[in-house]
């Protein structure tokens, strides 16, 4: 891997090309810098460059590197948050990626309504039905989505979901399509306080057929930051 600088300019490089493709609008794409298990120093040097939307997947590590970071940053909650947690995020993460349960949509509008905020959320499907994988089901995701729709001080922006693991990346655009199918549907239903703005899909392996699937928010990681190490 070259300097961070190089590898965020040649992904955002790409994400302009995918969207070419798709004859789509750059603007209408954000790229989130992944930056789970990596330290506060390279996540600077991304923020050098320009970065200003990190994706995170544990609580206590948004918590600490917020602490850290300069303060105009969105930081993204996109990995499976318990609900015993939602307290020490709902006012850190700019958007939380990984509902799925109403439970967990309960205690966040809990929160969001004790702070006088309204929380921004996505609702994760696990669209290829992964045994391995959190998210609701497409066949259940429409209900899920008009129950938390009812709860207060939470905001309801579109659908989340990962990709099955592939070698090609062409694999996953049928998953994309559905997707992208499922939140056409749910926004055909008008559900009150319910948009279907964003689209939340595409990692490094894949974020290029998802923009020409019709992603808004790519999260990469490895593409931007290399491997990571999780037995440090
Ligand atoms: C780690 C992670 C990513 C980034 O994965 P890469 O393959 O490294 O780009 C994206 N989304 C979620 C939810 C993740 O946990």
């Amino acid at each position: 891997m070259g300097l961070l600088k190089d590898n965020y300019n040649e992904v955002l490089e790409n994400v302009k090309r995918a969207c070419d493709v798709a004859g789509r609008d750059v603007s209408e794409v954000k790229l989130i810098a992944v930056s789970k298990t990596k330290p506060v120093d390279m996540l600077k040097e991304v923020y050098d460059a320009g970065a200003r939307d990190f994706g995170e997947n544990k609580v206590q590590e948004i918590v600490a590197k917020e602490k850290e970071m300069p303060s105009d940053i969105n930081w993204h909650m996109i990995g499976h948050l318990q609900t015993n947690k939602v307290k020490q995020v709902i006012d850190k993460a700019c958007l939380i990626h990984s509902v799925d349960s109403y439970r967990l949509a309960q205690e966040i509008s809990l929160q969001a309504k004790k702070r006088g905020i309204v929380a921004q959320i996505l609702v994760e499907v696990n669209i290829a039905e992964e045994e391995s994988k959190f998210g609701i089901s497409k066949e259940d995701a429409k209900e899920l989505v008009r129950q938390i729709a009812e709860l207060d001080n939470i905001k309801i922006n579109g659908l989340m979901t990962i990709a099955p693991y592939v070698v090609s990346a062409e694999e996953n655009r049928l998953y994309f399509r559905q997707i992208k199918q499922l939140s056409v549907d749910i926004a055909n239903e008008n559900i009150d306080n319910v948009s279907m703005n964003e689209l939340s899909m595409g990692m490094t392996g894949d974020y290029m057929v998802a923009i020409e699937e019709g992603a808004t928010l790519v999260r990469v990681g490895t593409g931007i930051f290399g491997e990571r190490n999780y037995n440090k």
